[in-house]
């Protein structure tokens, strides 16, 4: 099956010069996003994988069915203030600005193997942070995962030495 077909192309938003991978239209149809998760849970089946985590919002889409699928605890990352228990938390910078994660700070096992999945890598600045708020909760992410992999911002590079795995690429 061809999944560009369910990716629409969405010029200038959310500013002038970005071209916005929505993926609604794959949310939308359900045969194409089984196949989506069945493709991401065919190449993790045999990792070694104690959770999957993700950060919000677009991300959790595609977690949720994959945990299950792998029959893995789902954990979220999340904005401040969202969480409700005691978390873990990293602030990492953004082109202006900057933005903070949260973990729960029993969602991760000591030395837990962790796939991290989101639905876009673009500079890889949100995944690299995903990666070391796992570590500071003394995880190891062992896969970081994606939907769309847009090559030409290079972000597979900022994620090294993690393995990065992406269904479709730009
Ligand atoms: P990144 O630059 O890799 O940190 O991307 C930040 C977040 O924005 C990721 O979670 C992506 O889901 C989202 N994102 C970045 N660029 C795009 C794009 N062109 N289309 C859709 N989502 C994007």
């Amino acid at each position: 099956m061809d999944l560009t077909r369910f990716i629409r192309d969405i010029p200038d938003f959310p500013k002038p010069g970005i071209v916005f991978k929505d993926i609604t239209p794959l949310l939308a149809e359900p045969r194409a996003f089984h196949y989506a998760v069945e493709r991401l849970a065919e190449h993790y089946v045999h990792h070694e994988i104690q959770v999957v985590a993700s950060a919000e919002a677009r991300g959790f889409l595609f977690a949720a069915p994959l945990a299950l699928r792998l029959n893995k605890p789902l954990v979220p990352l999340r904005k401040p203030g969202k969480l409700p228990y005691k978390t873990h938390a990293l602030r990492y910078d953004l082109e202006y600005g900057s933005a903070e994660l949260q973990l729960h700070i029993d969602a991760i096992e000591p030395g837990a193997r962790v796939l991290l999945l989101d639905d876009v890598l673009a500079t890889g600045g949100t995944m690299e942070a995903s990666c070391r708020l796992i570590a500071q909760a003394g995880g190891k992410t062992i896969g970081c995962a994606f939907l769309i992999e847009l090559m030409f911002l290079g972000g597979r590079e900022k994620l090294r030495p993690c393995e990065v795995f992406s269904l479709l690429q730009y």
